[in-house]
């Protein structure tokens, strides 16, 4: 096999012209790194850390979270781990953390906004990732989840900072937050933006209600819109702008995302080879014309048919 076969089998993300997209997987515990390595993941993306809070009736120890993150980073030692703060409530609700009865748990106390109520789990989770991080050789960068201002994302990166990490960012999961994403982006370091969550909270249609999928396609356009401001945020500052959403792992929208201004692309394992091969026949110039049009397209559908 030629060498540029193999590259395009198995090297870092790349437009047919060389323009950089870099392909991460989403894990939610070390078992997940060999798939990630099979598929030769350039890092971790989005480090899910709600498995370890899990099933369980309280919050685990310093060194129980210290050992788990731990084990991801090691395993990941000189590749970059995004590693996101714990998302409880809503869809991932837990006993001992959320509010039992909230009228509408999706619209409440999730992601970040526990900490208002309990900041200490929050810094010792942050604590916990540092000791870990100083204790690897992994590029350790900390996000949140369901931020929504410019004020939860400057107290975020206080608290990161604060606990001796250098690289803070936030996810772009709520519609208030893209709208701002220039801003964010001066007082974080990186975004990240979550179609899943993005997707609900931009079309009103819960993520788990299946009769309402066509409003959560990643190709309407409206939420195209919104990573298009995310994305041009990115190439203003020079600051990275992933997605790692499910929107991620479609082969057809990589090189949408990557016209709009997305510099990685973080999801499954079992996604990358197909989103690698996707984004090598494009070029960087007709990722930027694939995005104009399917910015411009009237719904989800036509948006799909220009890359097809
Ligand atoms: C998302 O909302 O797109 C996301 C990546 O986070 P989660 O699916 O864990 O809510
Ligand atoms: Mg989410």
């Amino acid at each position: 096999v030629a060498d540029a076969e193999v590259a395009e089998l198995t090297g870092p993300g790349r437009t047919s012209d060389g323009h950089a997209v870099k392909l991460l997987a989403n894990v939610g515990s070390a078992k997940n790194v060999p798939a990630a390595d099979e598929a030769h993941a350039e890092g971790v993306g989005l480090f899910r850390t709600e498995l370890l809070f899990l099933d369980r009736a309280s919050e685990p120890s310093r060194k129980e979270q210290i050992a788990a993150y731990g084990e991801v980073f090691r395993a990941m030692a000189g590749r970059r781990v995004v590693i996101r703060t714990l998302d409880a409530g809503a869809d991932k609700p837990l006993p001992f953390l959320n509010q039992q009865g909230e009228p509408n748990p999706a619209l409440g106390v999730r992601g970040l906004r526990v900490a208002r109520q309990r900041p200490r789990v929050l810094t010792t989770q942050l604590e916990a990732i540092a000791a870990a991080a100083r204790d690897s050789d992994a590029d350790v960068w900390v996000m949140a989840p369901m931020v929504s201002t410019l004020t939860e994302a400057t107290e975020f990166a206080a608290a990161v900072h604060e606990a001796g990490l250098p690289r803070a960012g936030v996810m772009i999961e709520v519609p208030a937050a893209a709208l701002r994403a220039g801003d964010l982006l001066g007082v974080v370091d990186f975004l990240s933006i979550g179609t899943n969550d993005l997707s609900q909270y931009t079309f009103a249609a819960d993520r788990m209600c299946g009769e309402l999928a066509d409003l959560l396609d990643p190709w309407q356009p409206a939420l195209l819109r919104l990573i298009a401001i995310c994305g041009a945020a990115g190439r203003d500052t020079g600051k990275p702008v992933g997605v790692c959403g499910e929107a991620a792992a479609d082969p057809q929208l990589a090189p949408v995302l990557a016209g709009l201004g997305v510099s990685s692309l973080s999801m499954s394992p079992r996604a990358l080879p197909g989103v690698r091969a996707s984004l090598a026949r494009y070029s960087y110039d007709e990722c930027r014309r694939l995005a104009e049009l399917a910015l411009a397209a009237p719904d989800a559908a036509s948006a799909r048919k220009v890359v097809l």
